[in-house]
């Protein structure tokens, strides 16, 4: 057993919108009966967010296909300030990273071969990350062209993010792809969707 989780995260709010947006999507939220301002720690576990709002009457309306009956989903946790978000277990890296300059991919987890990061080539990103969640700058060479990209330029592979505001739905079955969108487009901004466990 373990607990679940569907995830949104904006990839492009920059630190200084994302209170402003939080409070405007939870609004929408509510407006659309998702959440209700009811908050509850039951099974939130969002470092360092340890409170959601507790889903609200219309919730399933963002679900991919109807829940099970006995269905019960858990809170909305809402995480403002600049994080890196990984789906799934005992990673804590991403698999590759593109370079939006020459498009070479640089491979960290080489899959299926290996499912452990190499730390090596993660290094200078890991470095770079922890410098954008400190000051809100951090770049990384790319081995390729040698060109020191930006981390929040890096296209990172689908599981991994970073960014400055997201939404955990605890124990929430699969987001449809027309609520992501709507979701998206609400914030004005491209996300980046993936579940996990913890
Ligand atoms: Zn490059």
């Amino acid at each position: 057993m373990g607990d679940y989780f569907e995830r949104i995260v904006d990839v492009e709010a920059t630190g200084e919108e994302a209170g402003a947006l939080a409070e405007r999507m939870v609004d929408w939220m509510v407006a659309e009966g998702l959440i209700t301002r009811e908050m509850s720690d039951d099974g939130v576990y969002s470092h360092p967010v340890d409170k959601g709002y507790v889903p609200g009457p219309n919730w399933a309306r963002a679900l991919a296909e109807p829940p099970y009956p006995d269905w019960l989903p858990g809170p909305v946790a809402v995480v403002v300030g600049r994080g890196y978000y990984v789906a799934g277990q005992g990673v804590d890296s991403a698999s590759f990273a593109v370079c939006p300059r020459c498009q070479s991919k640089t491979v960290v987890i080489n899959y299926p071969e290996e499912f452990e990061t190499d730390e090596e080539v993660w290094q200078p990103f890991e470095d770079a990350i922890a410098a954008w969640m400190e000051t809100g700058e951090g770049s990384a060479p790319c081995a390729s062209c040698g060109a020191s990209v930006p981390v929040t330029e890096w296209q990172w592979s689908p599981e991994f993010a970073l960014g400055t505001l997201a939404f955990d739905f605890w124990n929430w079955p699969s987001l449809s792809d027309s609520f992501c969108e709507k979701f998206s487009r609400q914030l004005g901004h491209r996300t980046v969707e993936h579940g996990g466990k913890v």
